[in-house]
């Protein structure tokens, strides 16, 4: 085997095979610099029983396609070799014989080499070392050029699946239970690169509850009719026609394109079904389809449509198309149901979606500190909701709120975004200005900081004491990174940009310091 292990073992050091994760060549060259040769008999049953035929009467043996008519004693009698061939000596020609090898056929040219192969790790030896031995010998060329190696399954006590634990589901009970997608994505969901999986049915909980949030986002949007015509793209858009969350859900709508189409040409099938999950979820949903409520809820607009809807149209077609590898069958049903294909067509024919390039977003104005601002808006927004929660105040009783921005940046965003703020908030009156005077629950993010008048319905101790624990968390915060600071180790030893940046979260806080004492100052009067 060694002249056959020599040149296989060449070309996945050369990287001309590459293997996914990458640990896995270890174990691959562990095996072809120890190469033995192979016993390919089996006695077994079942098997490509082995060419070799016996003369009954001289004994010589003839080894051939099928048996000789005579042999050089003039008997034509022969006995073949009772053993069969080793699974693994008809498996290693699999890349090449399925297409008619030896014959030259258009299949063979079309599909040999091949791109990627799919299987277990427990077969690096076993199949991909000999397909790829057996490859280079009899086609002079690799088979493939990458290879994903799956986790393995076991149950949610470790073992092994196997036919006589009995411990392996069946994947029809499943689907029938939580449904095919759910399945599919929720295996991939909980599948790193190369580490074994403990799997339990209840997990798919997770793949069904995330088929129903989207299946919900589109229900919502239905209720404003189909797709609009031209949701193909944002061509012909302008910054001036979009809000500050158009422009936001924009920019991360480019960068999660970016991040899955990477995950996907690195085989992060892991990686890229968790960057769909947290972008629908924590942001489509989360933020950019609440603030998009308030538009939608209207009349339409005298002026045509509105273009948060081509916006939304245009997130959620390209979100279906990223999704459909990991839920094809609801993502190409919603791509029907909200009308971006017709009956005849399918999901399946679309493009992969591109992302937009700089100039393109520089012209929405979905660039620059957009993300940042829209962030610290929705920390405020969180923290104007946690006021509150500490008063109960239940959330569909509008309440008044004043913002006073920490900066000219922030209060020219802030106007810009009056009307989804003033939805997002649940806000009767919104003023951006100066603490307004009385009692107030105070919210405070990098934006700036939200005044809730709370007269009539407040405990003024508590709100104190609340107040002194922030500026105690303060103090503690501010105290610990100087300290870090003060250790040469650290300051020597981290990159600049982090000791930098730890330097900037000094001041940011001492800003927000001063802003919660200022606050304590008040309710102590
Ligand atoms: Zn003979």
């Amino acid at each position: 085997m060694a002249p056959l292990a020599e040149p296989a073992l060449a070309a996945v050091n050369d990287g001309r095979i590459r293997f996914h994760p990458e640990r896995s060549v270890k174990t691959y060259r562990h095996w072809m610099e120890n190469i033995k040769d192979w016993c390919i008999s089996r006695q077994l049953w079942w098997g490509h029983r082995i060419p070799a035929y016996t003369c009954n009467q001289c004994g010589k043996l003839h080894v051939a396609i099928s048996a000789p008519e005579k042999c050089d004693c003039g008997t034509s009698v022969f006995t073949q070799d009772p053993d069969v061939l080793d699974t693994w000596f008809s498996s290693w020609l699999w890349p090449f014989s399925v297409f008619s090898w030896p014959e030259e056929t258009a299949e063979l040219k079309r599909f040999y080499p091949t791109q990627s192969l799919v299987t277990g790790p427990d077969i690096i030896f076993f199949w991909v070392a000999r397909m790829i031995m057996a490859g280079l010998e009899f086609m002079g060329d690799i088979p493939f050029s990458d290879v994903y190696f799956t986790s393995i399954i076991r149950d949610d006590r470790g073992r092994k699946m196997s036919k006589s634990l009995n411990n392996s589901p069946d994947p029809i009970d499943v689907v029938n239970q939580y449904g095919a997608d759910a399945l599919r994505f929720t295996i991939t969901y909980i599948a790193p690169v190369g580490q074994d999986i403990r799997y339990s049915n209840e997990k798919c909980e997770l793949g069904r509850n995330f088929a129903n949030k989207i299946w919900n986002v589109v229900r919502f949007r239905l209720n404003r009719g189909q797709a609009v015509p031209d949701w193909q793209n944002l061509d012909g858009l302008t910054a001036a026609d979009l809000r500050p969350d158009d422009q936001w859900i924009i920019a991360r709508l480019n960068r999660v394109i970016k991040i899955v189409t990477d995950n996907l040409e690195q085989f992060g099938f892991n990686d890229a079904v968790k960057n769909l999950y947290d972008f629908i979820w924590s942001e489509f949903c989360d933020w950019y389809l609440e603030s998009c409520k308030s538009i939608f809820n209207a009349e339409k607009s005298a002026d045509g449509t509105p273009a948060a809807l081509r916006v939304f149209d245009y997130c959620l077609s390209v979100f279906l198309r990223l999704l459909h590898p990991f839920m094809p069958f609801i993502s190409d049903e919603l791509y029907h149901q909200i009308g971006f294909v017709s009956e005849d067509d399918s999901i399946m024919l679309a493009d992969w979606p591109k992302p937009l390039d700089e100039e393109q977003l520089e012209a929405l104005g979905a660039c620059g500190d957009i993300v940042s601002l829209s962030e610290a808006k929705f920390e405020l927004i969180r923290a104007v909701r946690n006021i509150r929660a500490n008063y109960q105040i239940s959330t569909s009783r509008p309440i008044n709120v004043i913002i006073t921005p920490a900066t000219p940046e922030a209060e020219a965003f802030l106007q810009r975004d009056h009307a989804a703020l003033q939805s997002l908030l649940n806000a009767g009156e919104l003023h951006v200005g100066e603490k307004p005077e009385g009692p107030c629950g105070v919210a405070v993010s990098n934006i700036g900081t939200a005044y809730v008048p709370l007269a009539g319905m407040i405990d003024l101790e508590a709100e104190v004491a609340r107040l002194r624990k922030q500026e105690k968390e303060a103090l503690q915060y501010i105290d610990n990174v100087k300290r870090k600071l003060a250790n040469p180790n650290f300051v020597e030893r981290a990159p600049q940009e982090v000791v930098d940046r730890e330097r900037a979260n000094i001041c940011e806080s001492e800003e927000k310091l001063t802003r919660i004492r200022e606050q304590i100052a008040v309710f102590g009067n």
